[in-house]
């Protein structure tokens, strides 16, 4: 399917490893031009060149994206574009009783308004060209919570908030924004959360994969090829009217009818 979007131009953040890059090299391949952004300069300019290979322009820009400046160094080289992917780490695990006032804040400012600050910043310029896509990397625990990611529940649930009224008010410039809920996926991410249940429950890595993909009807991780090849899509000429939705990929994780 052509997704119409060859000459479009991209900021992608948290891009150079995982569901950002799945997303980065999913608009590579469409013909989109891309700004991609990680803290890392090394593993961020690896993925650069590859996508770079894929026959694109890219700028990349290692900044933190969760800090003012970072956001002003991205945004500097990423000017006016066509397509915005939200993206930064997700907040540590830990019980509800665990956190105090600066984690919840450092999860505000990382999982709800850093991408609220990027869609203030470049809505009206897409606005003003009546075309624009918007696509938030957020979570499941938006749909269902994650006990040990009281953090993430919390900071998602307050973006997700602000997405379904803003959508709502510039879908008529033909911009949409849409979140996207992963499930569980093959990433570092993944990884990192498996070595915290192996450590805590005395498992091997192995078992603790296998115990998490028994919770998953489809009985495997999701991959980030297909998480891009989604966001792709709702980047594409055909997705323009959806608005404001939070699209799950979980392989059937969340268990509820709608
Ligand atoms: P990942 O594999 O750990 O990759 C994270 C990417 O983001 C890396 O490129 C990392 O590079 C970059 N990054 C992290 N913090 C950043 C920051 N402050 N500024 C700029 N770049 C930053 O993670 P992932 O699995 O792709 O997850 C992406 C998002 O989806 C996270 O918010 C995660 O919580 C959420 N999520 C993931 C899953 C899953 O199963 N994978 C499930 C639900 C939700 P540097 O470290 O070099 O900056």
């Amino acid at each position: 399917m052509d997704l119409g979007l060859t000459g479009k131009t991209a900021l992608v953040c948290a891009a150079s490893k995982g569901l950002g890059k799945g997303c980065a090299v999913a608009l590579a391949k469409a013909g989109v031009n891309l700004t991609i952004n990680a803290r890392g300069a090394e593993a961020l300019e690896a993925t650069a060149e590859e996508l770079r290979a894929l026959g694109v322009t890219v700028t990349a820009v290692a900044a933190d994206i969760t800090t003012v400046e970072g956001r002003e160094q991205v945004l500097a080289a990423a000017g006016q574009p066509d397509i915005l992917v939200t993206n930064a780490g997700g907040p540590p695990p830990g019980m509800w009783s665990d956190w105090n006032r600066d984690d919840f804040i450092a999860a505000l400012d990382a999982n709800m308004l850093t991408p609220i600050e990027l869609m203030k910043t470049l809505l009206p310029g897409m606005i003003d060209k009546g075309w624009g896509r918007v696509v938030n990397i957020t979570s499941q625990s938006v749909k269902g919570p994650i006990a040990v990611l009281g953090l993430s529940n919390s900071a998602r649930a307050g973006l997700t908030g602000y997405v379904a009224g803003t959508a709502r008010q510039v879908a008529k410039h033909g911009v949409t924004i849409n979140n996207l809920l992963p499930g569980i996926h093959a990433t570092d991410r993944a990884v990192s959360l498996d070595t915290g249940v192996s450590k805590a429950q005395g498992i091997s890595m192995e078992q603790a994969r296998l115990n998490r993909c028994e919770t998953i009807p489809a009985n495997r991780y999701g991959t980030a090829d297909e998480f891009g090849a989604t966001c792709a899509f709702l980047c594409s000429q055909h997705a323009g009217f959806i608005v404001g939705q939070n699209i799950l990929l979980d392989g059937g994780a969340v268990n509820t009818t709608m």
